[in-house]
């Protein structure tokens, strides 16, 4: 599952905010901008926020009111886990080096996702509780040509001294070529400053037609050589449980647990981004979120071999609904409702 200091504690801790009508997990886009052109890159696509409104045409924040904002909002969510994602965060690096400690003497398990496109301040490799998460899509050649200019020689360069976790997400062209991912899995093991590997599967929205997307054969052959690979290298983290979950996805938002137990607002702080940080019209049935296999994963596992956790949670969630309404909050715990729009801050 994903690296989020999941333990029964944390379950227990996310059960009591989701019966008090809150989800547990925020995540969050902390800018408008980045400097990539990534092909396939949701958060830019047209229906990322509904339709209405692109993220570029968003509002963000800078400075002391991006750091004023942002706590407001951790304040009002109180997650217990919290991405930080983009566009890139990192062109925010000076209000992070103020928001990150923050978070980590609050208890805030943090996830920083970053392309590594510039240097990741060397003092945030001490900061409990938070995991900068790489995205490196595939070796060298390939991901050179689709992530420039965030290429192999600056990460290189940046992520000396740090333990980060290497995420990469896997697309049709990496799964048609024989030895890829172990090669990929070779490179990145050997890497002093790799602490974790991860693997996504390119998730597509619906009706999607594109070089990324993987068919149903490309995607058994992936788990397939996930399950085989995962016995050689330690630092690749993916469970039995999530290989399923990528064999079997949720079938609709209203059935993932990521998708229920995640508020997503975009970079304006107030713009929500439903169903799931995907935004738009995902495919779920093709879906290969990580974390979304990590926490179905969670939830499809039986409490005393009888009932699934998630059942529970849709128990609790029902519960907290009623909660959020009797005390007067717009959101829900579902993380499902209505798509509420771009309003400016
Ligand atoms: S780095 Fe992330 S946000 Fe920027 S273009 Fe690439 S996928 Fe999109
Ligand atoms: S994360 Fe959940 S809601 Fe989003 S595409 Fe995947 S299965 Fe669907």
């Amino acid at each position: 599952m994903p690296e989020s200091g999941i333990s029964i504690g944390h379950l227990l801790q996310a059960w009591g905010r989701i019966l008090a009508g809150r989800q547990p997990n925020l995540s969050v886009e902390l800018t408008k901008e980045c400097p990539l052109t990534c092909p396939g890159c949701y958060a830019y696509g047209d229906e990322h926020l509904g339709g209405d409104i692109t993220l570029r045409g968003l509002s963000d924040f800078k400075g002391d009111e991006l750091v004023d904002r942002f706590k407001a909002l951790v304040d009002a969510q109180n997650p217990l886990h919290l991405s930080i994602i983009g566009g890139e965060p990192l062109v925010r690096f000076r209000e992070l080096d103020r928001i990150l400690p923050w978070l980590s003497e609050r208890g805030v398990h943090t996830q920083l996702v970053t392309s590594a496109v510039r240097p990741i301040p060397a003092h945030w490799a001490g900061l409990d509780r938070l995991q900068i998460v790489v995205s490196i899509d595939g070796l060298q050649p390939e991901h050179d040509e689709r992530r420039k200019p965030a290429t192999y020689e600056r990460i290189l360069k940046h992520i000396e001294g740090h333990a980060i976790t290497v995420h990469c997400t896997v697309t049709r062209q990496q799964s048609r070529r024989d030895g890829y991912l172990e090669e990929f899995l070779r490179v990145w093991d050997a890497n002093a400053a790799t602490r974790l590997i991860w693997f996504s599967l390119y998730t597509p929205q619906k009706g999607e037609i594109s070089m990324e997307r993987l068919t149903k054969e490309d995607r058994a052959r992936v788990i397939a050589d996930l399950r085989v690979l995962r016995t050689s290298y330690p630092k690749l983290q993916v469970l039995d449980g999530m290989l399923n979950v990528y064999a079997a996805p949720p079938a609709s938002p209203q059935e993932c647990v990521f998708a229920r137990t995640t508020h997503c607002v975009s970079s304006d702080f107030t713009t929500t981004v439903t169903p799931c940080q995907f935004g738009g019209n995902p495919d779920c049935l093709n879906c290969g979120c990580i974390a979304s296999a990590g926490l179905e994963a969670i939830g499809r596992h039986r409490i005393k071999g009888v009932i699934p956790i998630g059942q529970v949670f849709s128990g609790s969630l029902a519960v907290g609904r009623v909660v959020a309404r009797l005390a007067g909050r717009g959101t829900d715990a579902t993380g499902v409702g209505p798509r509420t729009s771009s309003t400016p801050a």
